[in-house]
């Protein structure tokens, strides 16, 4: 099993208009070279509104960032007032779609039956999805972290086939660490992570688990991100604040270097 290249994805959540958009991958792509995209794979996932101008400069310019959508829903098209469908999305030339993100989860109230409804519209449109799972404070502080990360990963790639899973991506964002400033310790997040591959192993087999690439995300800052990334079940990053800023984003895009 060839080993598995790290994603870096930033998570923009709503900030930055289209205009600030291009203002922002122009910068970015001036302080990543070659060597950074060889080195790890970056996606970018701007709002809905900004999708087609940053699909056309990455395009004109040839520039190696994967486009990234924040959501979806599940339907093709239809009555679904506010809301994008995945076909849509991959006209635009997006690549990765976050996927239950907790923001979702507890602000929008989406529960894993439709993260996992989420998931199989996105594969069925030839993207990859990236699932968020991880546990409130509340529940690490009840002893219920295991359970709640073991559930939302069961339940949220339910009915998946072995080989879906070996290729898409999963993100341990233990929920207050994300924005909070609080990174976990290297040691806790590999834990989650490793619990995550664990559970892929244990409903979809030794290559599901070998393949699947297993981000950790929550306040990865430039100066946390090497350290985070040395651990065996770590496999990139989901950055939401960090990414904001062309620079401390490529700053950790390019982790081995810090
Ligand atoms: C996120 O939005 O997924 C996230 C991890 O945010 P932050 O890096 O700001 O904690």
């Amino acid at each position: 099993m060839a080993e598995r290249k790290p994603l870096i994805s930033g998570n923009w959540k709503m900030h930055m208009n289209h205009l600030e958009a291009i203002a922002f991958i122009q910068k970015l792509s001036y302080a990543l070279d070659q060597a950074d995209y060889a080195s790890a794979d970056v996606s970018i996932h701007p709002p809905f509104t900004n999708l087609r101008s940053a699909q056309t400069v990455l395009d004109a310019d040839s520039i190696p960032i994967a486009l990234g959508a924040q959501h979806c829903h599940w339907a093709e098209s239809g009555a679904f007032t506010g809301e994008v469908s995945p076909a849509m999305l991959a006209k635009l030339a997006v690549r990765y779609v976050i996927a239950g993100h907790s923001e979702r989860r507890q602000i929008f109230g989406e529960a894993d039956e439709q993260v996992n409804r989420r998931l199989k519209a996105i594969l069925g449109a030839g993207m990859t999805p990236i699932m968020c799972c991880g546990e409130t404070l509340q529940e690490r502080e009840a002893n219920q972290a295991e359970a709640r990360i073991a559930a939302q990963v069961d339940a949220g790639l339910a009915g998946l086939k072995r080989d879906q899973v070996g290729a898409m991506v999963v993100a341990y964002e233990p929920v207050w660490a994300i924005g909070t400033g609080h990174t976990a310790t290297p040691d806790d997040a590999q834990a989650g992570c490793a619990l995550i591959r664990d559970r892929v192993r244990a409903n979809f087999g030794a290559d599901a688990a070998a393949g699947v690439r297993i981000q950790y995300g929550g306040s990865v800052k430039p100066a946390n991100v090497a350290e985070l990334m040395a651990q065996p079940d770590i496999d990139g990053a989901l950055v939401g604040g960090a990414s904001l800023e062309a620079e401390s984003f490529s700053r950790i895009v390019r982790f081995r270097l810090q």
